[in-house]
């Protein structure tokens, strides 16, 4: 497969003819080449979206229209999902169970977009504001321009989608990069984008590193930066869109605490807590890492989680049964397995797992067993993102305990809480500092529901209409009601 730059609705070669290869991290087999953009490029792409944005073809589009673009992009991802299931294995790790799952849940999205954009009020009469013979207030709503986004590894087509609809919807328009490990599913995206018929220039999808990130997000005519990554990267980036006061959201790191109640449902609760952090071998920002377990039922409990991790199945992407499958690279194996060797050296007891698979047909690709240690707040990895299978086990007494333990971290994008008492589990909920909150339940989310984080985990949210508002600017028109000169309360202001 060879991926070039979508820039004006075209592909396009990178002008200094520099092209990479992605690779299939179950068995280092090439995935694609792909073009990455020089400056030049990045220019022409930022001024095709600022082109696009002024276009009266875009800029005056109904909401209807726009509705109906969304519709041809959710049906085309469709019908084209088993090329895309097929290249999202191969390029990313994804199980082929997760990536059939990515590819509805995207064509999903555009249709709940597809929804929005049709009923989304653009000029909004505020009747309390408003003061009869005096004012008529009213709220009027603006696409932003120009967005730069910026989206990781570990969910690609998931992430351009989340990033891309809410553009269509509001009349934005993009330069999106993707992240150099997984290119691919973006490219088909771009070429379903063009064939629904979406004006050149509205989208612009690019892949490249940090130097391409950076250059785009500096680019005078961006108005905004949405950013999907490491809070390390988020927090480079608000410091680089500082200069341009830039409207920024920021989606980053995460260290999850999921918190089983003596009461919990351990027939429900086990297999949840695997699978809070095993997902994707553990490469979901809102993995439940930090697995906090009462006392009451911890011995219970600890004898059915280590014998069902037993029946989690670690195998190459192809395998339809695999759990999961390989960690994105080598270089983020390495980090993993530094975090493990790093547990080790502080003491905390092992209990599962720990070392990377190489026996036979993993001997190529980037496979690490389900990893668990038992841990308190003093461990590097209570605190540190790891982002791979490895989940941190603390012990708490009460459940005022279990919201200090849950809430002593830099982050804040998820939780969980186990518990038949549903009463008690909302009470922990509303004290937990998290952007989203499963009781008996983790890591599926609506597309009407916001999504985001509580402090390093990042700023605004995406999804919900909280999502779609982050890409519009807000007008206050005031209408006078009055138009009786004597009765103006500025006329003996200034004369
Ligand atoms: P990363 O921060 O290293 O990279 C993310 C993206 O930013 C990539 O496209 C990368 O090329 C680009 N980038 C890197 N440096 C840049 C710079 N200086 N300027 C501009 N762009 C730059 O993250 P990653 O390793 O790709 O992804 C894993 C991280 O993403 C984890 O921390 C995870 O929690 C987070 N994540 C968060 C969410 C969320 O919704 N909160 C979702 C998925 C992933």
């Amino acid at each position: 497969m060879e991926i070039k730059l979508f820039i004006n609705g075209q592909f396009k070669d990178s002008s200094d003819k520099i092209i990479k290869t992605s690779f299939d991290p179950s068995n280092g087999a090439e995935v694609a080449k792909y073009h990455v953009p020089s400056v030049k490029d990045i220019e022409e792409a930022v001024q095709a979206a600022n082109n696009a944005f002024y276009n009266p073809e875009w800029k005056n589009m109904s909401q209807d229209a726009r509705a109906d673009l969304l519709l041809k992009i959710s049906e085309k991802i469709k019908e084209r999902a088993k090329e895309i299931v097929d290249v999202e294995v191969r390029d990313s790790g994804s199980t082929l169970r997760k990536a059939k799952a990515d590819v509805h849940n995207t064509s999903a999205f555009f249709k709940v977009m597809s929804k929005v954009a049709r009923e989304l009020k653009l000029s909004v009469k505020d009747e309390a504001a408003s003061r009869a013979g005096f004012s008529i207030n009213s709220r009027e709503f603006a696409p932003i321009g120009v967005c730069a986004q910026i989206i990781p590894w570990n969910f690609p087509l998931v992430m351009a989608g989340w990033k891309i609809g809410p553009i269509l919807a509001t009349g934005c328009t993009t330069v999106l990069k993707s992240a150099e490990e997984t290119p691919a599913s973006a490219a088909i995206l771009a070429e379903i984008i063009r064939d629904a018929g979406v004006p050149a220039g509205v989208v612009n999808i690019i892949t490249g590193g940090a130097d391409v990130g950076r250059a785009l997000i500096s680019h005078p005519l961006v108005k905004k930066v949405a950013f999907t990554g490491s809070t390390q990267v988020g927090k480079e980036i608000l410091k680089n869109t500082a200069g341009g006061v830039l409207n920024a959201t920021m989606e980053l790191g995460g260290k999850s605490a999921n918190i089983v109640l003596n009461d919990a449902d351990l027939s429900i609760a086990v297999d949840g807590a695997l699978y809070a952090f095993l997902y994707h071998s553990g490469q979901a920002c809102d993995s439940g890492t930090r697995l906090l377990v009462q006392e009451g039922i911890y011995p219970e409990f600890m004898e059915k989680f280590l014998s069902r991790i037993k029946d989690v199945k670690v195998a190459p992407t192809t395998d339809p049964n695999a759990g999961y499958g390989p960690v994105v690279s080598e270089k983020q194996m390495k980090t993993i397995l530094g975090f493990i060797e790093k547990t080790k050296a502080e003491d905390g007891k092992l209990l599962f797992g720990g070392n990377r698979k190489t026996d036979g047909e993993f001997a190529k690709g980037f496979f690490i067993e389900p990893t668990a240690f038992e841990i308190t707040p003093k461990h590097t990895i209570f605190q540190e993102e790891i982002f791979g299978p490895v989940v941190g086990i603390t012990k708490f007494k009460t459940e005022e305990e279990a919201v200090l333990l849950a809430n002593n971290s830099k982050y804040g994008l998820a939780g969980a809480v186990w518990s038949k008492d549903a009463d008690k589990a909302h009470k922990i909920a509303s004290q937990l500092e998290a952007g989203t909150v499963w009781i008996n339940e983790y890591h599926l989310l609506n597309p009407g529901m916001p999504f985001g984080g509580f402090k390093e985990s990042g700023i605004g949210r995406e999804m919900g209409s909280e999502g779609i508002m982050s890409y519009l600017e807000v007008r206050h028109v005031w209408e006078s009601d009055c138009n009786e000169r004597e009765k103006k309360v500025w006329l003996d202001a200034i004369f």
